[in-house]
């Protein structure tokens, strides 16, 4: 979808929140209707119930400057700050300063997926508390601290509650996070150590979800910031540095294809948002790119519709060992839909087994342990080049938007000690690993 910009911006100053200042933002927009709102903690069109989106006054003049503005910036998400909703002296508040991950040129994957003509593995893994979720709450704690907001919130598949309960730490907030009761042991942990309050909800993450929806309408819940509800237009902003990186990465360069995991469809969504910004800002060249969309194939509604051709996305109930990604309900899945068949690319899924082979081949070719959530992409990715469905001989972008260690139960049973010996050279002969 194109960005919308706003030819005057003095009337959308005078509202009950006079005073926010997040940047280039100057409003929020329905995505369905385009009514315009004043910037403030809503996430839900009060004409047609379509979800809100941040809508920009973007920078003017010659690209070359801005190039060379963001080039002279922080090595992480903030020299993109005159793109993002935060104030400009966002870089010297208290916070974790995500992104600038590495994109790592995976020519051994490639090699081993015929893949010729150039293949990325954006690694997201190595941001703060290891997922790429650290961008999107970095974006919402800079929301939360210009709504007045004393407590960090979240319904979580796992990462996003580590992100808000480590942002909540550093900025000195306080922090309350939901996540499904049944998540592996690393997921919770790091949820649990910024020591702020972690509650398991008997149910999926449909329900957490659910559950959150009641506690922002309930005085409970008073003063809180969901980052991924009633501050979800700027949560969603944060995924549009992951498509500036890459384009800053490849040299100022749209890639050809990107693979993207789907939990509730807004990383997909944002960085289509963010590739079209940097056309429209001529900062790289305006060329055709495909947006492939990944899921497990326990909890794949998107993927199933886009196959059957269905516009609509039918919620499924989730079982799959890509707890990340178990969104049986996503509320971006129609958006995805129109991305994916809009740009020509597709959405697919991969079984669990899948998953652990792709976790398996990735750490096996290039040294990157992703979480399941990478063994979906990864997965994804050689399903469709086996297919012919992605161009082998085009720039192919694989995100790993997770850290493996967060999901040691995938691959724990089959990647154990090669041998057990005792301390003696004779011990180590007899176990056949000798070089020569
Ligand atoms: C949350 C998450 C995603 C994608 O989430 P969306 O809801 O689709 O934006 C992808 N990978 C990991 C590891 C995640 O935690
Ligand atoms: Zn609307």
């Amino acid at each position: 979808m194109a960005v919308q910009t706003v030819a005057g911006t003095a009337d959308t100053t005078a509202s009950a929140t006079p005073n926010v200042h997040l940047g280039p933002a100057a409003a929020l927009s329905c995505r369905e209707c385009g009514e315009r709102f004043e910037l403030g903690p809503l996430f839900a069109c009060a004409s047609c119930f379509g979800p809100l989106e941040v809508a920009y006054e973007l920078p003017t003049g010659a690209p070359e400057e801005l190039r060379k503005r963001i080039e002279a910036g922080p090595d992480n998400i903030w020299r993109y700050a005159p793109l993002l909703p935060v104030p400009a002296d966002v870089a010297e508040k208290p916070n974790l300063n995500p992104g600038f991950t590495k994109l790592v040129k995976a020519d051994n994957l490639a090699r081993e997926l015929g893949v010729t003509g150039g293949l990325y593995v954006k690694d997201d893994s190595g941001n703060p508390t290891h997922s790429f979720k650290d961008r999107v709450v970095a974006i919402a704690v800079e929301a939360a601290r210009a709504f007045g907001f004393t407590t960090l919130s979240c319904s979580s598949t796992g990462n996003l509650a580590g992100a808000v309960g480590a942002a909540a730490a550093r900025a000195g907030l306080r922090s309350c996070v939901f996540i499904p009761h049944d998540l592996e042991q690393g997921k919770v942990v790091m949820a649990a150590v910024y020591g702020g309050e972690l509650v398991g909800i008997e149910g999926n993450y449909d329900d957490v979800n659910r559950f959150c929806s009641e506690l922002i309408g309930d005085p409970l819940g008073e003063g809180w910031g969901f980052v991924n509800v009633n501050l979800r237009p700027y949560y969603g902003e944060g995924s549009k540095t992951l498509a500036y990186e890459i384009c800053e990465q490849l040299g100022w360069r749209l890639p050809d294809q990107i693979v993207i995991p789907i939990a509730s469809g807004s990383q997909l969504t944002k960085i289509d948002k963010g590739f079209q910004e940097l056309i429209k800002l001529g900062l790289v060249e305006d060329r055709p790119y495909k947006i492939f969309g990944a899921q497990a194939e326990g909890c794949s509604p998107v993927s199933a519709a886009f196959k059957a051709g269905h516009d609509v996305v039918r919620p499924q109930k989730p079982n799959t060992i890509a707890k990340s990604l178990a969104i049986g309900n996503p509320a971006d899945g129609p958006y995805v839909l129109d991305i994916a068949r809009r740009t020509g690319g597709a959405v697919e899924d991969v079984t669990d087994e899948q998953v652990v082979d792709a976790i398996k081949l990735l750490a096996r070719t290039e040294g990157i342990f992703g979480e399941t959530a990478g063994g979906v992409t990864v997965g994804v990715t050689k399903k469709l080049v086996e297919a012919g469905v992605i161009d082998p001989t085009l720039t192919t972008v694989v995100l790993n938007t997770g850290d493996g260690l967060k999901t040691l139960d995938a691959v724990s049973a089959t990647s154990q000690a090669t041998a057990t010996i005792k301390p003696s050279l004779d011990a180590f002969r007899a176990a056949g690993l000798a070089s020569a």
